[in-house]
């Protein structure tokens, strides 16, 4: 046996792994083979891949590649420390300057991660007397934030802005701060959060607002500019949190705003503080997505004909993509709604087995009974792929009876 075999202290993992297995929604990490491309490998298996968030096909685009490769040979591999011991590099400050500078705002700090960006800024920004009101679909980075804070948190339901207001009153004569907190995009439906009208509520009672762009970043507003652009809410979002792992396809995560919420992140935001600096590479392939987004605006807009004919096809095939009349999803992100946790992962599993990368999202990531396979497109799939995934989806679909 191993070395690291199960001991008895930790025993009651394998209970607990035992019990997904039972319930169907225990899986094995899916490995990829080659680039992270429309059709690839996982697996050994060549798949139509509808599964990524290379969003605009970055993550291997020529000139991010020669990017990284340049900065590597000129600075190295590594940082070699957090950024407030000796790890800041120069490209680090430039990565920082480009994005202030494509988000038109004062300062911008880089985190390692989204996730690192929205738990760090959170709980850095508030303490155990001010308050949070979160949308309940709030991405689990601004929720572990909001925990690590220790302030008080309100949910309100999800796009609900009167209950956001009712939640706000509540809280009206309290003097500490309040937060109002929102996705720009929800990462499990792909619908868009009402950045404009809670952004104005939080102005009409003196609460900071904050939008976790993280599916929006390169793919809403103009040349990718994020929800707030979108809804033309310059100026009156304090906090805006975006990603470079997604569209802008390396790794690292942002927070944009005024000059004194940077300066005070460098201060006091522990991801900041304990956490080594991005490689040179990231930072290098990132200003180079920037300038792709400016230069290359027809990726977004082949991002966006893609999405309305895959999902306007979906529809058509009747298929459950959320919502009632008309489709849930206002952006790439592309549900199929199936119910059970078990029937999503079996029907993500015969797809994959026939050439669809789709993967299967269950308890706890989405509520239950709302399981589902996630599929998002790219700029970067050819009709005649997304046409081969159609028919596959079709006929998977009314194999397992999911589709009549
Ligand atoms: C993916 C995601 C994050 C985390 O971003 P990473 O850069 O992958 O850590 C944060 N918020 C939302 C809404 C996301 O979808």
């Amino acid at each position: 046996m191993p070395e690291t075999a199960t001991r008895p202290q930790l025993a009651y993992l394998t209970a607990a792994l035992d019990e997904l297995k039972a319930k169907g929604t225990h899986f094995r990490l899916r490995v990829l083979e080659d680039q992270q491309a429309p059709v690839c490998h996982y697996d050994g298996r060549e798949v139509i891949n509808l599964a990524s968030n290379n969003y605009l096909g970055l993550a291997n685009h020529p000139k991010l590649i020669e990017a990284a490769i340049a900065a590597t040979r000129t600075y190295g591999v590594g940082s070699g420390a957090v950024r407030t011991i000796a790890g800041t590099m120069r490209i680090h400050m430039e990565l920082e300057e480009r994005i202030a500078r494509f988000k038109n705002v004062e300062a911008c700090v880089v985190f390692q991660s989204g996730f690192a960006a929205n738990a760090g800024t959170v709980s850095a920004i508030l303490g155990k007397e001010d308050f949070i009101l979160s949308d309940e679909l709030n991405h689990a980075s601004i929720i572990d934030g909001a925990r690590l804070s220790r302030a008080k948190i309100k949910v309100f339901r999800h796009k609900d802005v009167a209950h956001c207001e009712e939640l706000l009153k509540e809280v009206a004569n309290e003097p500490r701060h309040k937060l109002v907190i929102t996705d720009g995009v929800f990462s499990m439906d792909g619908d868009i959060g009402p950045v404009d009208k809670l952004a104005a509520l939080a102005e009409k009672y003196g609460a900071i607002m904050m939008v976790d762009d993280a599916h929006a970043s390169g793919v809403l507003g103009r040349n990718g500019r994020g929800s707030i652009d979108h809804f033309g809410m310059h100026g009156r979002v304090d906090v805006q949190v975006g990603t470079l792992s997604k569209a802008i396809g390396a790794l690292g995560g942002y927070v944009c705003g005024s000059k004194d919420l940077i300066d005070f992140l460098y201060h006091r935001a522990r991801p900041f503080l304990f956490s080594t600096s991005h490689p040179p590479s990231v930072a290098a392939t990132c200003i180079a997505a920037f300038d792709i987004l400016e230069a290359e605006p027809e990726r977004i807009q082949r991002l966006w004909d893609n999405t309305h004919y895959f999902q306007g096809a979906l529809h058509k095939l009747g298929f459950n993509i959320g919502g009632v009349t008309t489709p849930a999803t206002q952006t790439p992100i592309t549900p199929i709604i199936v119910g059970e946790g078990r029937a999503a992962m079996e029907f993500s599993r015969a797809l994959f087995d026939e050439g669809v990368m789709g993967t299967g999202i269950a308890f706890p990531t989405v509520p239950e009974g709302k399981a589902r396979i996630r599929l998002i497109l790219t700029s970067e799939h050819t009709r005649a792929q997304m046409d081969r995934a159609l028919e596959t989806l079709e006929h998977v679909a009314r194999r397992m009876g999911l589709l009549q």
